[in-house]
């Protein structure tokens, strides 16, 4: 206790937290995880965390980087060993600056999501990032995470809206790496490294982000379909309808929005009787550059082909901004309303689209044959690949019997994927969580590579060790 009198003085008494009110930044968003920390710190500035970091090496502590602390895989979470320092980013909030003639906008790493989607608003921008989580998740854990969500289909994961860093190292220096350029080839690329590292090679401070038009309009749909094998062949004919203009299409099934329902009841499915039979459900978002009657006229032609060639039953097309927030609003509150099916056992995986229909009769028929009776609660961004393929209790067993499986599960559901040449984590990270499973289906060349980038930015394994890679 001693040592943190240094930290107090340089970050004032208020920025060190210790004891009980440390709990919050404890444990993960999800409460599966939780540790012990020596403090939790709140720098205001870059110097500042530029200090801690010297700090904390000085005197023997490792680094757990924080920002909203809504990440799903514990990478946020301090280990149990109680010699590590949780710096949170929350106070490095600023807009630095907008540059609406560059479409840039500098933002500090703790900014809320959501606030710089509105900072960018203002200047009649889009900040194109969109995930449930974005009133409370932070721009630098979207970096550290690679988060995707919603709109990735038109603009790609958090990497791909990102220009420029602004980095503390390992070894406490600072890294000036704000460019606002779309052309930059001096080199090896350190922002894509530090991007999705989860904080386990440096904390970021700073980044600039690019911005994009505001659509004019934007029309939302709602579908019923047969099958996943009609909202690939759906996905298909709406990219080739809309091309760029096409800025969503999610996938539920059944069961999901009928959780949502029971969870939610002011909350309605705006079908009739046999619609609401439907085994699937797509919600999907057109961006228009012309007029709101523009966007409807495209969205009616393609809808109208794709019921007349059978592969859409149903469609609901919102009227009003407010329907469209409707809409939206179901798909949006199906990870709440899980708990409805119990505590299940998740994978957040992706595949390509083209083999996804065969994935999840492949890997659904796998788990019946070994668990009979769990139930498949699947949902996701089919339009990039992306699904939350979770497994609850179904009529099988309690909670804790399904859990207790959870080991096998996984891998059921990991194995397969594999098989289908799909990715373990698509947007939600490692973490503590899959970061064992790297040994298992990582390319063991690719792996030792990641062994080394981390041997040469951390070597003395300072910031956030075990997250990611097991520690050396
Ligand atoms: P934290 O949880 O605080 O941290 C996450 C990781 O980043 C940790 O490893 C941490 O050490 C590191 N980190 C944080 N800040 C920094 C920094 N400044 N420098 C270096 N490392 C840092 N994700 C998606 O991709 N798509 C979704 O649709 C989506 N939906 C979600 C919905 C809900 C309701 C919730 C709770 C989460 C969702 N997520 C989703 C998870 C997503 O990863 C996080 O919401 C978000 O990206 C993490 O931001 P955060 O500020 O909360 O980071
Ligand atoms: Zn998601």
């Amino acid at each position: 206790m001693q040592e943190l009198a240094s930290l107090r003085s340089l970050l004032g008494t208020d920025n060190v937290v210790v004891g009980a009110d440390m709990a919050p930044y404890l444990t993960d968003w999800r409460e599966r995880y939780s540790g012990e920390a020596e403090a939790v710190v709140r720098p205001g500035t870059t110097e500042e965390v530029s200090k801690i970091v010297l700090w904390c090496r000085e005197h023997g502590f490792s680094i757990v980087p924080q920002g909203g602390n809504t990440g799903l895989c514990g990478g946020a979470t301090p280990d149990q060993r109680g010699r590590q320092i949780v710096v949170s980013l929350a106070r490095l909030n600023r807009i630095r600056h907008i540059d609406s003639d560059n479409d840039t906008i500098e933002v500090e790493a703790g900014c809320i999501l959501q606030s710089v989607q509105e900072a960018a608003e203002q200047v009649g921008r889009l900040f194109p990032l969109s995930l449930a989580a974005e009133g409370s998740c932070t721009i630098g854990g979207n970096l550290a995470t690679n988060a995707g969500g919603t709109q990735v289909l038109r603009y790609g994961n958090t990497r791909e809206l990102c220009l420029g860093l602004e980095v503390v190292c390992a070894d406490g220096q600072i890294w000036h790496g704000l460019r606002a350029l779309r052309k930059d080839n001096t080199g090896y690329d350190l922002r894509d490294l530090f991007i999705g590292s989860e904080g386990t090679l440096g904390i970021i401070t700073a980044a600039t982000l690019k911005l994009y038009p505001l659509p004019v309009a934007q029309c939302t749909a709602m579908l019923t379909l047969n099958s996943l094998d009609d909202a690939v062949k759906t996905l298909s004919l709406a990219r080739a309808g809309f091309g760029a203009s096409l800025t969503g299409f999610e996938v539920m099934r059944r069961n999901c929005l009928e959780g949502v329902v029971r969870c939610f009841p002011e909350q309605r499915l705006p079908f009739d009787e046999a619609g609401l039979q439907s085994p699937w459900f797509a919600l999907l978002e057109l961006s228009d550059n012309e007029s709101e009657a523009h966007a409807r006229e495209r969205f009616e032609v393609v809808l109208g082909n794709a019921i007349e060639v059978g592969v859409v039953q149903d469609a609901v097309i919102a009227e009003s901004v407010a329907q469209s927030k409707a809409l939206w609003h179901l798909r949006e509150s199906i990870p709440l309303s899980e708990k409805i099916f119990g505590k299940s056992v998740k994978h957040d995986v992706s595949i390509p689209v083209s083999s996804i229909p065969a994935f999840v009769e492949k890997t659904n028929a796998l788990l019946q044959a070994n668990f009979a009776g769990v139930e498949h609660v699947i949902f996701g961004h089919l339009g990039d690949g992306n699904l939350h393929y979770n497994v609850a209790r179904g009529t099988a067993y309690s909670e804790d019997e399904l859990l207790a499986k959870q080991r096998e599960i996984y891998q059921i559901v990991h194995d397969s994927v594999h098989a289908f040449h799909g990715s373990i984590s698509a947007e939600h990270g490692v973490g503590q969580l899959k970061r064992d499973l790297l040994t298992r289906y990582k390319d063991p060349v690719e792996l030792a590579l990641m062994h080394k980038i981390k041997q040469a930015l951390d070597p003395d394994g300072v910031m956030n060790p075990g997250k990611v890679l097991q520690e050396s």
